[in-house]
């Protein structure tokens, strides 16, 4: 079977236009991953492709991995794994909560099984020994269980990513600079890697404080891959955090252009380009391409967009 025939390799690339680059030189375009699969959003089928092709060289048939109550990626891997017969088990950081939130539900609904660990525990997840303690409870052995790290990130994840830019047949030619929103960074690597210099490609991490992801996302690239740079400054507060005017400017700018983003990650990388115009720090002619990375479903956990 391929993954593609059942989850698809291409998204659009859009021209938009919202208001606030009107009146500069900038000509916008987004790479559409949000709309891969109808529930599979994102980069997060990229991070996991090849984790799950890595499954099936090897004959096994259960993944398990590690995310909060909203995780983009256990959603990912909960749906993947429906759809394509692997087995899921997906380790959740805290408590059950009494109300399982709408991606657990999601989650629970595509046969993941669902443990929960204390926050401790959690912080154990990048431990071999953690991890034989976990299969040891589900009565597996490690010969049947892929684990694959938290977001689905490392070589493997980063490898997928290398795919984003020509699943939307992206010419490269036809940019200047390639904008996205960073977690890991593991995407912005595979990213990085694909364009080989031909675009600079910049990051806008959603976490506050993370001056090591420019040595982390470095461990994936060779010394002449140096066409790319982080902003940091631009995480409204932290992971998860929003202000009143992210709300606001996320909701006009899917009036104005029809593109819906997320407050976690998406949105934070629009309206970083919105407050660098309106600074004066993009005065040159400029040929952007943003990549959407999805993490629509992740608005559920939003009050503001559950009231309306
Ligand atoms: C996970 C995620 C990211 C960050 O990906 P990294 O590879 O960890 O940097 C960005 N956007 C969305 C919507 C995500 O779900």
């Amino acid at each position: 079977m391929y993954f593609s025939d059942v989850i698809g390799n291409k998204v659009p690339v859009e021209r938009i236009n919202p208001s606030f680059i009107r009146r500069s030189p900038i000509a916008l375009d987004v790479l559409r991953l949000d709309q891969l699969h109808k529930v599979i959003s994102g980069n997060k089928w990229f991070k996991l492709k090849c984790h799950l092709k890595e499954a099936q060289c090897r004959g096994i048939n259960t993944l398990l991995s590690f995310g909060g109550v909203w995780s983009n990626h256990l959603h990912a891997m909960a749906a993947a794994g429906h759809l394509l017969g692997f087995k899921t088990i997906g380790i959740v950081r805290g408590e059950k909560p009494v109300n399982p939130s709408a991606m657990l539900q999601d989650a629970e609904s595509w046969g993941m099984k669902l443990v929960y660990v204390s926050r401790s525990e959690y912080r154990q997840r990048y431990q071999p020994e953690f991890h034989r303690i976990l299969l040891n409870q589900l009565s597996l052995s490690s010969e049947q269980v892929l684990v694959i790290p938290e977001g689905g990130s490392g070589e493997l994840g980063v490898k997928g990513c290398e795919d984003i830019l020509s699943a939307g047949s992206v010419v490269l030619a036809d940019y200047d600079e390639i904008w996205m929103a960073c977690g890991t960074g593991a995407t912005l690597a595979g990213v990085i890697r694909s364009t080989q210099g031909a675009a600079w490609v910049r990051g806008f991490p959603v976490l506050k404080g993370v001056d090591f992801l420019n040595a982390d996302i470095r461990q994936y690239l060779e010394p002449s891959d140096d066409r790319w740079s982080l902003e940091l400054n631009h995480h409204c507060g932290g992971y998860g955090k929003t202000t009143p005017e992210l709300i606001q400017f996320i909701k006009e700018f899917e009036r104005e252009t029809g593109v819906p983003l997320d407050p976690v990650y998406t949105g934070k990388l629009l309206l970083a380009l919105k407050h660098k115009v309106e600074s004066g720090d993009m005065p040159q002619p400029m040929r952007l391409l943003l990549v959407h990375t999805g993490g629509l479903q992740g608005r559920r956990g939003f009050s503001e967009w559950n009231s309306d």
